[in-house]
C-alpha cells in the first residue's frame, strides 16, 4: 500500500465530484470506494489508473488478410475523408467582442425560416440556432436538436443537456460562459443521424458562428460532430485523446452526453477528455467541501 501524493488525492476527489454530478458512480467501483481512495492510501496501480489523464492511443488493428493492404487485386481503400471544413483565419481582424452578439444575430436572420435542406419538412417546430456567450473561449458542438430542443428552440435542454451542464460545471465553468451549437439546426425525425447533404448544408452557418465567437477550443460531442468538424470519418477511438487542428483553432473529441446516458461506464473516459480540455484552457476544477 503506497500513500497517494496530494495531487492524486485532489484528482480523485475531483473525479468523485464529477461522478456525483453526472449521476454515474458505479462505473468506477462504488462511491464509497472512490471516496475512500480520495482520502486514504490505495494500491499504487489503482491510483495511477484512477488519476491518469493521458489518453490512450487507439489500439492498432491487425491487418485483415483480405484487405487491400495484403491483396493487390483488391481496389484501394477510399480516403477516410469528407469535404474538409473551411479554414477560418483567426489571425485576421476579429469582430470586436462587443459586436459579436449582433453578428450572431445577423447570421440568425440570414438563416430565416430555413428550407435549405429536407429537415425543414420533416416535422421541425423550431430552428435551434445556438446558445451561450458570444465571446466564449470554449464552444461545444453536438449533433442536432432532440424533441425538447425542437420544442424550446434552445440546444441541449433535455436530459442530455442536463448532463452537459454537469460536465461544464465539473470543468469549473457555467453554461453562460460557453457557446453551444449543433451540426444541424433542425431536429431529424426520430432523432436519426443527419444525412450528409443535410449536415454539409447546415454547417455553413455553424462555421460562420465559430468565425464570430472565435473560441480557443471546440469540443465535438460524438461521432457526427467529429466527422463534420474535422472532415474525417475516423472512429471516435481514433479521434479522441488529442488536441486537433480545426478550422484555424483547436478541437478535442469526446462522447455525446446522450451516449453517456445510455452507457454511463464511458463517463470516466469522457472525464479524461474534459481534463484534456481543461489543461489546454488552463482551467482548474471547482473546489469542493472536504476536498
Ligand atoms: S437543418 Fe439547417 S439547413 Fe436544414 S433546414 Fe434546418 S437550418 Fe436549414
Amino acid at each position: 500500500m503506497t500513500p497517494l501524493p496530494p495531487e492524486q488525492r485532489q484528482q480523485l476527489a475531483t473525479l468523485l465530484a464529477y461522478c456525483r454530478e453526472m449521476g454515474g458512480i458505479d462505473f468506477y467501483r462504488s462511491e464509497k470506494d472512490l471516496a475512500e481512495m480520495a482520502a486514504d492510501p490505495v494500491p499504487a496501480q489503482t491510483a495511477a489508473e484512477a488519476s491518469q489523464v493521458t489518453i490512450r492511443s487507439a489500439p492498432s488493428t491487425p491487418l485483415n488478410p483480405a484487405s487491400p493492404e495484403t491483396d493487390p487485386t483488391m481496389p484501394p481503400r477510399k480516403p477516410n475523408l469528407l469535404t474538409p471544413p473551411p479554414i477560418i483565419d483567426f489571425s485576421s481582424s476579429a469582430i470586436a467582442p462587443q459586436e459579436r452578439a449582433a453578428a450572431l444575430q445577423t447570421i440568425r436572420q440570414e438563416i430565416g425560416d430555413c428550407t435549405r435542406c429536407q429537415l425543414a419538412f420533416e416535422g421541425r417546430h423550431k430552428i435551434v440556432f445556438g446558445d451561450g456567450d458570444p465571446n466564449a473561449e470554449l464552444l461545444f458542438v453536438g449533433e442536432g436538436p432532440g424533441a425538447d430542443e425542437d420544442e424550446q428552440g434552445v440546444p441541449f435542454v433535455g436530459r442530455a443537456g442536463q448532463l452537459l451542464n454537469n460536465m461544464i460545471a465539473a470543468m469549473g465553468l457555467g453554461r453562460e460562459r460557453v457557446y453551444i451549437a449543433n451540426i444541424v439546426k433542425c431536429r431529424p425525425p426520430k432523432n436519426r443521424v443527419p444525412e450528409p447533404d443535410e449536415a454539409l448544408t447546415c454547417t455553413q452557418f455553424l462555421f460562420q458562428q465559430i468565425g464570430v465567437v472565435r473560441p480557443k477550443l471546440i469540443v465535438a460531442l460524438g461521432a457526427t460532430a467529429a466527422t463534420y468538424m474535422l472532415g474525417s470519418k475516423a472512429s471516435l477511438s481514433v479521434l479522441r485523446g488529442k488536441v486537433q487542428d480545426c478550422m484555424g483553432t483547436k478541437l478535442i473529441v469526446t462522447y455525446h452526453p446522450a451516449y453517456l446516458l445510455r452507457d454511463p461506464r464511458q463517463k470516466a473516459e469522457a472525464w479524461k477528455d474534459l481534463q484534456l480540455a481543461m489543461q489546454f484552457l488552463n482551467l482548474t476544477p471547482p473546489k469542493r467541501a472536504g476536498s
